[in-house]
C-alpha cells in the first residue's frame, strides 16, 4: 500500500517536502492560511507585489535547474542590482556579478504553488493543524476537530514549538525540540508597499542597509519584475528595520506606511514619495531566524517518522535553504517509509 504523509505548512519548505515525496507517497498538505507562507505576494489594480521573501537566488545551477523546470514560463528573472545604503542614507554600487533573482510573473508564491502543484499533494488552505499525536504505526493529526492517521509527518513553521508543547507524544526528542526553538530567535519585520502613478528614475533594483544603523533594512522596486508593476508606476517595498519593528510592538500599520513613505523620500531624495496612492503593509513577527537548532535533531526526528523543515531548521531566512530543507525531509522520510 502507498503510504501517506502529513505535512503542516504549505510555505516553501512544506511544497520541497510534498515534491521529494511525489513519487513515494500519498502526501496531504494543511496550511493555516494560504499557500506561499512567507512568500506571498498582493495584487491590486493590475499590481503583483511581493512583500514578504523578494526574490529566490539560486545558490547554485542545479537549484536553478530545478526552479525552471518545475515553475516553468511564470518564472520571472529580477533586472537590476542591489546596492546599498548606511545610516546617512549614502547610497552606493553594491557587489558586481550579483546572482539570478527569481519571482513568478504572478507573484513569488506562485513558485511555491508550481512545486505544490508537481507533486500531486492534496492541499488544504485556511485548515490549521490543531494537535499531533503519536501512534504505534505514525501519527495522528487533528484538524478542525476531526482525526487523520498518517504513517509520517512533515513539520515545517515557525511556531512549531506550539504544535509539539500539545503533542501526546512522550519522547526525550519532543522535549529537546521546544527547548530548541524556545532558544532561537527571531527577527519581526514590517512590510510596506507603496504604490506610485508614475515611474522611479533610479539605477538599481534595490537598496540594503548594510551597517543595520537606519531604520529602513530593504527597498527595492517591484517594476524591475517582469508582469508586476504596469508601465508608467511603481511599487516600492519597504521593509523597516528589525529595530525599527521591536521597538513599536504597538505600531498600527498607519505608522509603518508613513514611516516607509517618509524614509523613501528621504533616501530617494524625491519629496512626490511621502505621498503614496495606495499602500499595503504586513507585521512578520517570525521573519528571519537570527540563528539555527541543533542539526542533530532532524535525524533524531526522522526516527520517529517525523521529517523537520523550514527556514527555522537551516538557521537562515533565505528561501532556498528553506526549499532545502524540505527536499532532504522529503527524501529521507520517503527512503525509510
Ligand atoms: C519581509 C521578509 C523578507 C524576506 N526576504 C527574503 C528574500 O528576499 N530572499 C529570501 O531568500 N528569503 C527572504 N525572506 C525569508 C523567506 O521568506 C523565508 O526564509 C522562507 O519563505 C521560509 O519558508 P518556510 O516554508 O520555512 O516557512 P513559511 O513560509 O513561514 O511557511 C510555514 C507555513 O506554515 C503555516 N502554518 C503555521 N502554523 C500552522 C499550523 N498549525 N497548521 C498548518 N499550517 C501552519 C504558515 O501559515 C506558513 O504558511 C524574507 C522573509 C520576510 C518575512
Amino acid at each position: 500500500m502507498t503510504p501517506n504523509v502529513c505535512v503542516v505548512g504549505a510555505g516553501i519548505a512544506g511544497a520541497g517536502a510534498a515534491y521529494a515525496l511525489r513519487d513515494r507517497a500519498e502526501v496531504t498538505v494543511f496550511e493555516a492560511d494560504s499557500i506561499g507562507g512567507r512568500m506571498v505576494s498582493g495584487s491590486r489594480d493590475g499590481c503583483v507585489y511581493d512583500y514578504g521573501a523578494n526574490y529566490v537566488d539560486p545558490p547554485d545551477d542545479q537549484v536553478d535547474t530545478q526552479l525552471q523546470s518545475v515553475v516553468g514560463d511564470d518564472l520571472v528573472v529580477t533586472t537590476g542590482d542591489v546596492w546599498i545604503f548606511d545610516a546617512d542614507g549614502t547610497i552606493e554600487e553594491g557587489r558586481p556579478n550579483q546572482g539570478r533573482k527569481l519571482s513568478g510573473r504572478n507573484g513569488i508564491d506562485a513558485i511555491v504553488e508550481a512545486y505544490l502543484d508537481a507533486s500531486g499533494a492534496t492541499v488544504h488552505e485556511q485548515t490549521p493543524v490543531d494537535h499531533l499525536a503519536r501512534t504505534d504505526d505514525g501519527w495522528r493529526v487533528t484538524v478542525g476537530g476531526e482525526d487523520h492517521s498518517f504513517d509520517a509527518l512533515v513539520v515545517t513553521p515557525p511556531t512549531c514549538e506550539d504544535l509539539f508543547e500539545d503533542a501526546d507524544w512522550d519522547d526525550e526528542v519532543r522535549e529537546q525540540l521546544i527547548a530548541a526553538r524556545g532558544r532561537q530567535s527571531y527577527r519581526t519585520i514590517d512590510s510596506v508597499a507603496l504604490h506610485y502613478p508614475f515611474e522611479i528614475d533610479v539605477p538599481y533594483y534595490a537598496l540594503v542597509n548594510t551597517d543595520k544603523e537606519h531604520a529602513v533594512g530593504w527597498l527595492s522596486r517591484e517594476s524591475c519584475k517582469p508582469g508586476h508593476v504596469p508601465d508608467g508606476e511603481e511599487i516600492l517595498i519597504v521593509q523597516l528595520s528589525p529595530a525599527w519593528s521591536a521597538g513599536r510592538p504597538e505600531a498600527m500599520p498607519e505608522a509603518a506606511a508613513a514611516a516607509a513613505a517618509d524614509h523613501a523620500a528621504t533616501l530617494l531624495e524625491d519629496d512626490r514619495l511621502a505621498d503614496p496612492d495606495w499602500w499595503d503593509h504586513d507585521r512578520f513577527t517570525h521573519a528571519l531566524p537570527g540563528d539555527r537548532v541543533n542539526p542533530a535533531l532532524f535525524e533524531y526526528a526522522l526516527d520517529h517518522d517525523l521529517g523537520l523543515a523550514g527556514d527555522w531548521l537551516a538557521g537562515t531566512g533565505r528561501t532556498h535553504a528553506a526549499l532545502e530543507t524540505g527536499l532532504d525531509a522529503g527524501r529521507r522520510l520517503g527512503q525509510q517509509l
